[in-house]
Order: C-alpha cells, then sequence, then structure tokens
C-alpha cells in the first residue's frame, strides 16, 4: 500500500484528504469528536510539509442533495478549534467558490468542503456518473490522501474514484488501523470472540458467514438479535427485524453448529413500550416478548442482564475480542446496561480488545470508559469487519493494498 512518503515532496501541493469526518451531530452540536481527533496526525502532518490541505468527508446518509442538519459546518469549527489554527469552510464540495477559495489557500491551511454526499455522484451506482464526480473533484488538487478509514469498504467517488485520478496514497489513521487490524487477521490469539450489535442489521448479518471460519465465538446483540430469535420462532413484537432474512440467519447456525463456532444469541431482553427514552420497559425472556405486559407492540432496545453477564463471561476469558455495535439503545439511559456490562468486561480482558464502529466508540466514551482501556478503538464499524473477513476493500485495493 503507498503511504504518505510515496507522495514526494508536498510543499506548496494543494492535497486533497479524504477523512471520515462523519460524527454524531444534534442541532449543531458535535457529540463524540473521535473521528475529527483521530483525524489530526495526518492533517498536521500535511501542513507541517508545506501543503495546503483540502478536506473532504460526508456527514449521516443525506439523499443526495443539500440537507442543513448534514452539513459539515459545526465540523469545521471543532476542526479549528483541535487544530489550534483556523479551518476555512466551503458550502460546496465542487463548483466556482470552491475552487476559488482553494487558489487562495496558502501551504499549510487548511479548508474543509461541505459533505461529499449531497452531490449525487458520490454514491451513485453508475459508475460512469460517480466518475464523473470524481473528475471535477480531482482537477482541485494534485494529489490525493486516503484517510478515511471508516469508508474504505465502500466504493465511492472520494474514496476509490478519486485515489484512481490522482496520485493517491494513504495517510497516517489508515496506516494506524490496518497495523491493529492485521494483528486480528494474522494470528489471533484464541479464544477469539466476536461481538455484533448495532442497527445497520442487513449489513451486519452478511458479515457473520465470512466470519465463521475465522473465530471461536460470536455474541449477537442489538437491532440483529431479533432476526436470530425470529429464526428460533419467536415472536418479537415491534422489535426491529429483518424478516426476508430470517432463513439466512438459520443457515448461518446451522453452518456455524457444523464448524463448532459458538453464535450466542440472547435468553433474555430488555422491552419498551415505545422507542423513547423514558418508555415503560420491562425485562422478559427471550421466547416471552409478546407475553409482556406491554405484549404485541413490544420493542426489543437491550440485551437482558443474564444474557450481558454470560456475554461478559466470555469476553473476559477470550485472548482476542472484537466488537462492533452497541447492544442497545444506549443513547437512552435505561436501555445502555447491556453496552455498558459488554465495555466493561473488555477492559477486564487481558487480551487484545478492538472496538469498531461510530456508535461504538461514542458509546463506551459517554459510558465514562478512556479509550486507553481498549487495545484499540477503530474509527470504522463497518470497514473493520469486513477488513477481518478477509475481503479486500475497495478503498484499500485503489491505493495500491494487495
Ligand atoms: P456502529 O456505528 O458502531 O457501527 P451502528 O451504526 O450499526 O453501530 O448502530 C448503532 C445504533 O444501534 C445506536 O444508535 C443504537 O441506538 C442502535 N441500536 C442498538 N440496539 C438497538 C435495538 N435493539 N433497536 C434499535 N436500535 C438499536
Ligand atoms: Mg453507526
Amino acid at each position: 500500500m503507498r503511504t504518505l512518503s510515496s507522495l514526494g515532496n508536498l510543499t506548496g501541493k494543494t492535497v486533497l484528504v479524504r477523512c471520515d469526518l462523519n460524527v454524531p451531530v444534534k442541532d449543531g452540536v458535535i457529540g463524540d469528536d473521535g473521528r475529527i481527533r483521530a483525524s489530526l496526525d495526518t492533517i498536521n502532518r500535511l501542513r507541517s510539509g508545506g501543503a495546503k490541505v483540502v478536506i473532504l468527508s460526508h456527514l449521516g446518509r443525506p439523499e443526495a442533495r443539500a440537507e442543513a442538519k448534514f452539513s459539515l459546518k459545526p465540523v469545521a469549527h471543532r476542526l479549528s478549534e483541535l487544530l489550534g489554527s483556523n479551518v476555512m469552510f466551503v458550502s460546496e464540495t465542487i463548483g466556482e467558490q470552491a475552487a476559488q477559495a482553494i487558489a487562495r489557500l496558502q501551504p499549510g491551511e487548511v479548508l474543509l468542503l461541505e459533505n461529499v454526499r449531497f452531490n449525487e455522484g458520490e454514491t451513485s451506482k453508475d459508475s460512469a456518473i460517480r466518475r464523473a464526480f470524481a473528475q471535477e473533484i480531482a482537477a482541485l488538487g494534485d494529489v490525493f490522501v486516503s484517510d478515511g478509514f471508516g469508508v474504505v469498504h465502500r466504493e465511492q467517488a472520494s474514496v476509490t474514484d478519486l485515489a484512481e485520478l490522482l496520485p493517491s496514497a494513504a495517510g497516517l489513521l489508515v496506516e494506524r488501523e490496518l497495523t491493529v487490524l492485521e494483528r486480528l487477521t494474522r494470528t489471533p490469539e484464541r479464544p477469539y470472540t466476536v461481538v455484533l450489535g448495532g442497527s445497520k442489521v442487513s449489513d451486519k448479518l452478511g458479515v457473520i458467514h465470512h466470519l465463521l471460519d475465522k473465530v471461536d465465538t460470536i455474541l449477537i446483540g442489538g437491532g440483529m438479535l431479533f432476526t436470530f430469535l425470529a429464526a428460533k420462532g419467536y415472536p418479537v413484537g415491534a422489535s426491529l427485524l429483518e424478516a426476508d432474512q430470517i432463513e439466512t440467519v438459520r443457515g448461518y447456525v446451522a453452518k456455524a453448529q457444523e464448524l463448532g463456532v459458538a453464535i450466542e444469541v440472547p435468553t433474555d431482553v430488555v422491552v419498551a413500550a415505545t422507542f423513547n427514552a423514558d418508555a415503560q420497559f420491562e425485562v422478559v425472556a427471550a421466547d416471552q416478548i409478546e407475553q409482556s405486559t406491554i405484549g404485541k407492540t413490544a420493542v426489543g432496545l437491550d440485551i437482558g442482564p443474564e444474557t450481558a453477564q454470560r456475554y461478559a463471561d466470555i469476553i473476559r476469558r477470550s485472548r482476542t475480542v472484537f466488537w462492533n455495535g452497541p447492544m442497545g439503545v444506549f443513547e437512552f439511559e435505561n436501555f445502555a446496561r447491556g453496552t455498558a456490562t459488554v465495555a466493561r468486561a473488555l477492559t477486564e480482558c487481558q487480551g487484545l480488545t478492538v472496538v469498531g464502529g461510530g456508535d461504538s466508540a461514542a458509546a463506551v466514551r459517554a459510558l465514562g470508559f478512556s479509550d486507553s482501556e481498549f487495545g484499540h478503538i477503530s474509527t470504522g464499524g463497518g470497514a473493520s469487519l469486513e477488513f477481518l473477513e478477509g475481503r479486500t476493500l475497495p478503498g484499500l485495493a485503489a491505493i495500491g493494498w494487495t
């Protein structure tokens, strides 16, 4: 994989850097800023090398048009604070304004362009549309640095196409992430446990079958647990469910049995009357969700205490643990216990522990754990999972990874 040094002397050059500054923003206020902090090394390295630094990022999942709530403007402010130096912001990704602002940049200065996903070309499945957008971005700079680890598993204009159009290399964050993740893929110490949760159910269900021949145990929590319960024939009320994945999940369970891999599923869950912080809630056995006092409208929002303890014991006994996806809706105090119990167990585990994913990282910090209590906190959830599966990530292939 090409690294920064392969780009040669960058003094006076305009360097386009793809970062992953996709942080939680609510009413213009940034929650966990871990991904911004993780991007600082590369930005500072480029600045001190005399480059004009132009940053590209996405935020959230806008519908290919400008939406104020997905603007990167608040991120420019936070980035200025963290760098201790003004970061200019342009409210478009490509266009006249962007080009003029870049033309005025001085060596060592930093500019952030507006959310790449406001443009149809960024995530288009049509490679010609994507390529045309990437060409417009490429025209704004001399070289490209790929440092948005959280998106290197995506085939998107500012990730893959741009890397092919300009001299390109990995940034320091991508290098650092890969150093740790390679320890997990080469010769992981066993037992090796992967903990899966979160809300992107269909994305994450897909990774399970690739992990089956690599790990000893998979612990299931978060939104996907209900598809596993449904696969056992249990009613799940109004919980998150991918009904069309039930058969697939049954296949995973059968394959796991064949391979001697344990897929652990909750025996108890916390259900609520509605998806709200102050909703009425109770703990029920996993097969009794619709027998709760809430009945058929019960929404499962966390793993239960018995399950959390069982998962914690498995984690503490493991020598390698990778965790992606909160066990429950940790943003609501009443549904954060499963996530907190699992997080504590990781901090108590003697082996290598890695937490991956924007929300997972935010969760452990929000629950009061510090980064140093874990082996590594990865900025990428989906990307790190796909890496662990042994897949070739398109964003890495584009910068010479083999
Ligand atoms: P990451 O960013 O770490 O990869 P995801 O984005 O997949 O994780 O998922 C994080 C979200 O999953 C959190 O906002 C959390 O509230 C949500 N979540 C966890 N459990 C559930 C559940 N049972 N039902 C709905 N959402 C859930
Ligand atoms: Mg997320």
